[in-house]
């Protein structure tokens, strides 16, 4: 009895805790290869999205790129650049400039894409410039009423009121009744200025 119990704390112990301290290296080795596997995945699609930059299909290397930048936790340099260099192709000027001078803090003039890093951001800067003067453009709102309407080389237009007939039908109860358009002084068509100040609502009809 004493020899069993003898045997349980000083050798069946130890060897349990042996054991226990194998299963953790083994869970822990487990651990570190699913997280190599995960680099190597990882890799591969960022591989992957620069061979679908170099054939121009920029819309599935922004997927790609995009899953890569959702699963690590630091971004290396290379993944700054090619995500600035193809936000550019997909028409996405701010994000790409943004990258783009990430990676220039990064790497300065000396990284291996600096040059065309460089040189992508000037090409985003400029579209996005436009793009911001379309959008205030857009704010302005141009109207049309603010314009003169050139009406071509006769400086004449057909009548809108009466569409060039010089009378002006009104339908009533009574049937219909003529009227002699006032716009266009029995004419059928108006010269530019007055066509102009018709569209403004400043035209005034002849008093009858
Ligand atoms: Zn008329």
């Amino acid at each position: 009895m004493i020899k069993r119990l003898v045997f349980i704390f000083f050798i069946a112990f130890p060897l349990a805790s042996f054991g226990q301290i194998d299963e953790r290296e083994k869970i822990q080795q487990m651990e570190l290869d699913r997280n190599a596997q995960k680099q190597r995945d990882i890799r591969l699609q960022l591989d992957t999205a620069i061979i679908l930059m170099e054939n121009e299909e920029y819309l599935a290397a922004d997927e790609k790129l995009t899953f890569v930048l959702k699963n690590i936790k630091s971004v290396p340099s290379d993944l700054a650049y090619y995500f600035g260099e193809n936000s550019y192709h997909i028409g996405k000027y701010k994000q790409s400039i943004d990258w783009l001078n990430k990676y220039i803090q990064l790497k300065g003039t000396t990284g291996q894409h600096s040059q065309e890093a460089v040189q992508w951001l000037k090409r985003s800067e400029v579209e996005r410039l436009k793009e911001k003067q379309a959008q205030n453009l857009q704010a302005q709102e141009v109207l049309s009423r603010d314009y003169d309407i050139d009406c071509g080389p006769s400086g004449k237009v057909t009548c809108p009121v009466c569409n060039g007939s010089t009378v002006i039908i009104k339908k009533t109860y009574l049937g219909e009744t003529y009227k002699t358009c006032g716009y266009c002084h029995k004419e059928g068509f108006l010269n530019c200025e007055d066509f102009n100040n018709l569209l403004r609502g400043e035209l005034k009809p002849d008093t009858p």
